[in-house]
């Protein structure tokens, strides 16, 4: 599938010009204060309760009900909406909705987060009355195509990751990794052990060490290499009797494939512990290589990373956990079993199929029904080639990215290849006084959403870009033209763009920390409004 420029010029022009509107002694951009408070078709916004002026939006009858009828529950006070007219309403919501930067309106380069093109055709499947209006405690006689559905992407999943199960329930990355952690303390406990340690490697994403303390176990941390990998020695001098699991990611957060992972896969076996894989990466592998093969006991799928639908703010993910042989009887409730009725889903204890040992549920109902439908939109109009062309072409774009700038960025892990991921740090910009902060918000004032930065912690300064399949090699072209503009300014002492920026955003630099630790928090109850207009 090609994408076009996401709809700018695929000539570098633009930028040439942009860079020759703001001529030395005119006013420039960022200082231009404006009349209506409004930047250019950017405009400002306030809450929608600051907004309030007490209209009404809709026509309700003037129903008559007396108190008796509502046993004395009628409301005395105002229930404290805020009043606008409908066009005011719709304004606010769509104003708000531009100033969110996303997929749809750029390249977005988040490492780690596999921000890729959302097919429509996902969304148009999603939004079938069928499925789109299942109501989860509708009869299970009724919505035998939507278990079905659920079914048959069970088996892709379970095809695709050679694995013998799949629990479709937790909602998130991070949920599924509770789950997985969840379903090892069930297999420990049945075995009458108690094992409390959980090996993380220092590179993992923060979830992983978040969900293994969560679960209740503590957390060691296991060093990498200075290729960028696990340190599969110290791993296997840290396994013993109270290893419960290791968590790895793979390919790891350097955006590298872990080459020691079936020894390491072994030894822990050998230790009596589980191997807990955080699948988030999957992207760069599916379709070529079966975690199941690889020794792997659990591991979740961000189906809204690697099946393409919405996340970040675009709405809800869903983290099916994959489940070895060794775990699976205690996959959580529901399960889903075919018998001569057909499909239904098991909820509760009584009716449990041979061997089932769930260890407790993950949410109330199944699951993200609208995710599951894209997921299985997105693998069906792929195929399994398909899928793992994208998986391919996911990992030729990042390397086309991290050959098209290393001479003038530093990769920290050598030359590559690399997995779908391009990882550099911020050696290149030793003494410009320019940081990788710096740099990141220089490039907002390009029009691009940043990389990942910081992160993995254990690179200094890091910048992490996933570039997908989804981009055309036209865009990449611009992407790296304006990374490299931006690397060799900074080289050369020229940074005018850094200091300060983002300077063209509607918000110039946050003081992060004291977003985080002070924030401001200017919703009022009706009453002290009202006070505070008084
Ligand atoms: C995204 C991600 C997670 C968490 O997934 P969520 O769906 O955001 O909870 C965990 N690990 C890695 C490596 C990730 O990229």
């Amino acid at each position: 599938m090609s994408m076009n420029n996401q709809g700018r010029p695929t000539s570098l022009d633009g930028v040439e010009n942009r860079r020759r509107t703001v001529a030395p002694g005119t006013v420039s951009p960022e200082e231009m204060a404006t009349i209506s408070g409004d930047r250019g078709l950017d405009h400002e916004e306030k809450l929608i309760f600051e907004l309030d002026h007490g209209a009404v939006g809709v026509d309700i009858a003037d129903v008559q009900i007396s108190g008796d009828r509502l046993g004395g529950m009628r409301r005395s006070t105002a229930i404290g909406l805020p009043g606008l007219s409908e066009p005011e309403v719709v304004r606010h919501y769509v104003r708000l909705s531009r100033k969110n930067y996303a997929i749809d309106s750029g390249l977005y380069p988040l490492g780690s987060c596999t921000m890729k093109h959302n097919p429509r055709l996902n969304e148009k499947m999603a939004r079938l009355p069928g499925f789109g209006d299942l109501h989860p405690l509708a009869p299970q006689s009724t919505t035998q195509g939507a278990l079905e559905l659920i079914a048959q992407l069970m088996n892709w999943l379970e095809q695709l990751t050679g694995m013998p199960a799949v629990a479709m329930s937790p909602k998130a990355g991070a949920h599924g990794e509770l789950c997985g952690l969840l379903a090892i303390r069930a297999a420990i406990a049945a075995r009458g052990e108690t094992r409390t340690r959980v090996l993380v490697p220092e590179s993992a994403h923060g979830t992983n060490p978040a969900t293994a303390a969560f679960a209740g176990f503590t957390v060691d941390s296991v060093p990498g290499k200075p290729d960028g990998r696990v340190d599969g020695e110290a791993l296997k001098a840290k396994l013993g009797p109270d290893v419960a699991a290791i968590m790895l990611t793979n390919p790891n957060t350097c955006g590298l494939f872990e080459g020691e992972i079936v020894e390491i896969a072994r030894a822990v076996h050998d230790a009596g512990a589980y191997f807990y894989c955080d699948g988030a990466n999957f992207n760069a592998i599916a379709g070529r290589v079966r975690p199941g093969d690889l020794g792997i006991d659990a591991m979740h799928i961000n189906l809204h990373k690697t099946f393409s639908t919405p996340h970040g703010g675009g709405g809800p993910g869903a983290g099916p956990v994959v489940l070895s042989d060794r775990l699976a009887a205690f996959a959580p409730l529901p399960l889903l079993v075919a018998d001569k009725a057909g499909l239904r889903l098991v909820e509760d204890r009584a009716e449990l199929p041979e061997g089932a040992q769930p260890f407790g549920r993950m949410c109330a109902f199944h699951g993200q029904m609208g995710m599951f439908v894209r997921a299985l939109a997105y693998m069906l109009s792929h195929g399994r080639d398909g899928v793992r062309q994208a998986s391919e072409d996911a990992v030729l774009s990042a390397n086309y990215i991290l050959a098209s700038l290393k001479d003038v960025m530093s990769a920290p892990f050598g030359d590559g290849p690399c997995m779908h991921e391009a990882l550099f740090d911020d050696s290149f910009l030793e003494n410009t006084g320019v940081t990788t902060l710096d740099f990141a918000k220089a490039m907002i004032d390009e029009g691009y959403h940043p990389m990942t930065m910081y992160f993995p912690l254990v690179v200094h300064g890091a910048m992490l870009i996933e570039p997908t399949e989804s981009e055309s090699k036209e865009s990449l072209d611009r992407f790296i033209h304006v990374l490299r503009e931006l690397a060799l300014e900074a080289k050369a002492g020229r940074t005018e763009r850094f200091a300060g920026a983002p300077r063209l955003a509607p918000r110039r630099r946050l003081d992060e920390t004291a977003a985080a630790r002070k924030p401001v928090l200017r919703w009022k109850k009706p009453d002290e409004l009202k006070q505070a207009a008084e």
